[in-house]
C-alpha cells in the first residue's frame, strides 16, 4: 500500500519563507490569524489526513461506493462515514468560512494546505465535503437572505452536503446545450425536471440532507448560455423558517463505474419535478456558476498536486531502497550485491522531475490562493482589484498545469516502481489512476487554455500578464547583484520578456483568424506554467538562502531549482516553436480526410 506523510517542512517553507504568510494575515487585518494557530491547524490536518484518511485510501478504491436500485441510495465505501463525522466534529468543514455562517474565518491559503494534505491522503473521500465550497460560495455571494440563513449553516457545519449539478448526457462543456427546466409553481417555488449526470456526492450516506445547486431553464429563457439559471434543490425539502420537510422528488438512478477516485459517488441524478427556489436573478446562473467554479478549479488543482506529492513519496523511498545494477560510475555499496537505483541518472532523472513540479506546483497554487485572500479581504480597493485580475488568471496555469503534471507525476512514481508499479500491491497504480480524472472535471485542460488565452488575457488586453510581469521583474530587479541568483534572474527575465512577446504575436493573429486562438491555447497555457514556475524555483532558492534553514535544505532547493532551469524550463521552446506555428497545420485537413471511418 502507498503510504502518504504530511509534507509540513515544505509546507511551511512555502507558506511563511517563500511567500510571506504572517506578513499576508496582517494585511488582511485578521489579528487572530497568527502563525502560532495556523501551525497548530497544520499540525492537525497532518494528523487527521496520515492517520484517519490514508487508510480509508485502498479501501475506498477496492469497495468503492455501492447502489440501491430499489431505493436508489447510495452507500459510502466502508471507514468514510466514521471518518466524515470525525472531520465535522473537529470543525474542519468551515475552516475558511465565514463566521457569520458558522466558519472559522481562515484565510484560503491556508485552507488550501488542508486540502492538499486531505486529497493526497484520499482523493475520493476528499471529494465528499469539496462540492459544499461551491454551493457555499454561489449562495453567499447570489442567495436570498432566507438561503442563506436555512443553507449556509448546515453547509459549513457540514451536517449536510452540497453539490454543482450541471452536466447532462449531451452537455459537459457547452452548458448553453442543457435540457433541464424550471416550471414556475408559485411566488418563490419552481418545479425542476431533467436528468444531470456524473454528479459527484449526488447521493451518499455521509449526511441525511444535500443541497443540490442545479442549472436549469426556465419556460422564457433565451436560447443558449445566456438562458440558464440556477437553483436550490434539496434532498429533503426546506422551508423558509429552516424547517426539514418530506423527500423531495429527485432520485439517484445509477453510479458510474470509472477508471479511479471508486470511493468517490459520481451520480446520475433524477429530477422529476423536484421543488426548487431560483438562486440569484432569472437568466443570471452562468454568472452564478462561474462563482462555484472558480473556486472548485483551484480545489481540483490541490487535487493534482496532493496525488503527485504522495507519489513522490513513495517513489522516492522505493529507490532508495531497490538494489538493481551498479551505478555508471562505480559501486556506490560496495558491500550490497547492487546500488539502490536513485544512483541511475534516469531515475534521478524522473525523482527531480516530481520534485521540481510538485515544490513549485504548491507555490503556484499557494500564490494563486493568497490572492483570492487578498481580493477579498485587503482593506484597500485598488490591491482588491489587483488581486482579483492575478487570481483570475493564475486559475486556468494552476488547475490544468497541476492536474496534467499529475498525471505526469504519478505516471514516473509508476515507472520508479518498475513492474511492480503496475500492479496492485503497492498502491502507486491506484494514484496514477485517481489522478486522470483531474485534467477532465471542473472543465478540462482544453477549456482552462482558452479561458487563458480568451477570457484572461485576449479580452483584458493581458491585464492578468501584465500583473505577474511586474511581479516577476520587480523580484529580479530586487536580487540584481545577488550572485547566488545570477544563474536563475538572466534566464527568468529572457523568459518573461518573451511571454510578453510571444502573446503579443499570438494575440495579433488572431485579429485576423479567430482560430488562432484556440490553436495555441494549450501549448500557450503549458509555456505559461513553465514560466510561473521558473519564477517560483527561483523564489524558492532567495528564500531559502535568506532562511535559518540547515544548509542541506538551501542546497536541496538550489540543485533543485538548476534541475529546473536547465530540465524543465526549455520545454518552453516546443510549446512556443508549436504557438508560432499557427492554425494552419492543425486546420487546414478537412475533417472527413482524417481517416478511419
Ligand atoms: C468522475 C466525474 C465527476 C464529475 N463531477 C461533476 C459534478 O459534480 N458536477 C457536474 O456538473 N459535472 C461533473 N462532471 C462532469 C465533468 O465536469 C465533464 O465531464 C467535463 O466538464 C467535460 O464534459 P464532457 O465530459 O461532456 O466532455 P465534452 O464537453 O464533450 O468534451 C469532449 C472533448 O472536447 C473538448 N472540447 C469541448 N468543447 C471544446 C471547445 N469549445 N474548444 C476546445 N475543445 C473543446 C474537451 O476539452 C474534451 O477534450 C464529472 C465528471 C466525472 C467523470
Amino acid at each position: 500500500m502507498s503510504t502518504y506523510k504530511a509534507p509540513l517542512d515544505d509546507l511551511r517553507f512555502a507558506l511563511y519563507d517563500v511567500l510571506g504568510a504572517e506578513a499576508l494575515f496582517a494585511r488582511l487585518g485578521q489579528a487572530d490569524v497568527n502563525r502560532e494557530l495556523v501551525d497548530a491547524v497544520l499540525d492537525e490536518a497532518a494528523r487527521f489526513s496520515e492517520t484517519v484518511l490514508a487508510p480509508l485510501n485502498k479501501v475506498g478504491d477496492e469497495i468503492g461506493c455501492t447502489y440501491d436500485k430499489a431505493t436508489g441510495e447510495v452507500t459510502a465505501p466502508p471507514g468514510f462515514k466514521q471518518a466524515f463525522d470525525q472531520f465535522v466534529e473537529g470543525g474542519w468543514t468551515g475552516l475558511t468560512n465565514a463566521p457569520e455562517h458558522g466558519g472559522q474565518g481562515m484565510p484560503a491559503v491556508v485552507g488550501a494546505v488542508l486540502t492538499e494534505m486531505v486529497d493526497a491522503a484520499n482523493l475520493a473521500w476528499g471529494n465528499f465535503p469539496m462540492l459544499s465550497h461551491g454551493a457555499v460560495k454561489a449562495l453567499e455571494t447570489y442567495g436570498e437572505d432566507w438561503q442563506k440563513k436555512v443553507f449556509l449553516e448546515p453547509l459549513v457545519a457540514g451536517t449536510w452536503t452540497g453539490t454543482m449539478c450541471l452536466t447532462e448526457p449531451h452537455c459537459g462543456t457547452d452548458l448553453g446545450l442543457l435540457k433541464t427546466r424550471a416550471e414556475p409553481v408559485s411566488d418563490d417555488k419552481y418545479s425542476i425536471t431533467g436528468t444531470k449526470i456524473f454528479i459527484t456526492a449526488g447521493e451518499h450516506d455521509l449526511v441525511p440532507n444535500i443541497v443540490h445547486l442545479v442549472l436549469a431553464k426556465l419556460p422564457d429563457a433565451p436560447p443558449g448560455a445566456k438562458g440558464i439559471s440556477l437553483f436550490v434543490v434539496p434532498k429533503f425539502k426546506v422551508g423558509r423558517d429552516g424547517a426539514v420537510g418530506e423527500r423531495n422528488a429527485l432520485r439517484c438512478g445509477a453510479i458510474e463505474h470509472k477508471m479511479g477516485i471508486h470511493g468517490s459517488a459520481t451520480c446520475v441524478m433524477n429530477f422529476d419535478g423536484a421543488e426548487g427556489y431560483l438562486v440569484g436573478a432569472p437568466h443570471k446562473g452562468l454568472q452564478a456558476m462561474f462563482v462555484m467554479m472558480n473556486s472548485a478549479r483551484l480545489g481540483v488543482g490541490v487535487q493534482g498536486l496532493g496525488l503527485s506529492e504522495r507519489a513522490y513519496q513513495n517513489a522516492l523511498r522505493y529507490a532508495r531502497e531497490r538494489l538493481q545494477s551498479r551505478s555508471l560510475s562505480g559501486p556506490k555499496l560496495p558491500e550490497k550485491p547492487a546500488d539502490p537505483i536513485i544512483v541511475h541518472p534516469d531515475v534521478r532523472r524522473m525523482l527531480l522531475s516530481q520534485k521540481a513540479l510538485v515544490e513549485g506546483g504548491r507555490l503556484l497554487s499557494l500564490h494563486a490562493y493568497s490572492q483570492l485572500d487578498i481580493a477579498e479581504k485587503s482593506q484597500d480597493a485598488a490591491e482588491r482589484e489587483r488581486a482579483d485580475i492575478l487570481a483570475g488568471f493564475l486559475t486556468p496555469i494552476s488547475k490544468a498545469c497541476l492536474t496534467e503534471w499529475s498525471i505526469e507525476n504519478t505516471y514516473n512514481a509508476v515507472q520508479c516502481f518498475g513492474g511492480h508499479g503496475y500492479i496492485a500491491e503497492h498502491g502507486i497504480e491506484q494514484l496514477a489512476r485517481d489522478a486522470r480524472i483531474t485534467t477532465l472535471y471542473e472543465g478540462t485542460t482544453g477549456i482552462q487554455s482558452l479561458d487563458l488565452i480568451g477570457r484572461k488575457t485576449a479580452a483584458t488586453q493581458g491585464a492578468g500578464l501584465k500583473l505577474f510581469l511586474a511581479e516577476v521583474e520587480a523580484f529580479a530587479k530586487q536580487h540584481e547583484g545577488d550572485e547566488a541568483l545570477a544563474e536563475f534572474i538572466a534566464p527568468l527575465r529572457a523568459k518573461a520578456a518573451e511571454w510578453g512577446k510571444l502573446t503579443m504575436d499570438v494575440l495579433q493573429r488572431a485579429a485576423s483568424n479567430p482560430e488562432e486562438l484556440g490553436a495555441a491555447s494549450t501549448d500557450y497555457l503549458f509555456y505559461s506554467g513553465y514560466v510561473v514556475l521558473a519564477y517560483w524555483w527561483a523564489r524558492s532558492v532567495a528564500a531559502a538562502n535568506v532562511s535559518g534553514r540547515p544548509q542541506a535544505f538551501k542546497d536541496a532547493k538550489r540543485d533543485t531549482a538548476r534541475f529546473y532551469f536547465a530540465r524543465l524550463l526549455p520545454r518552453t521552446l516546443a510549446h512556443k516553436a508549436a504557438i508560432e506555428s499557427g492554425a494552419a497545420p492543425l486546420m487546414s485537413m478537412p475533417a472527413d480526410a482524417f481517416g478511419a471511418e
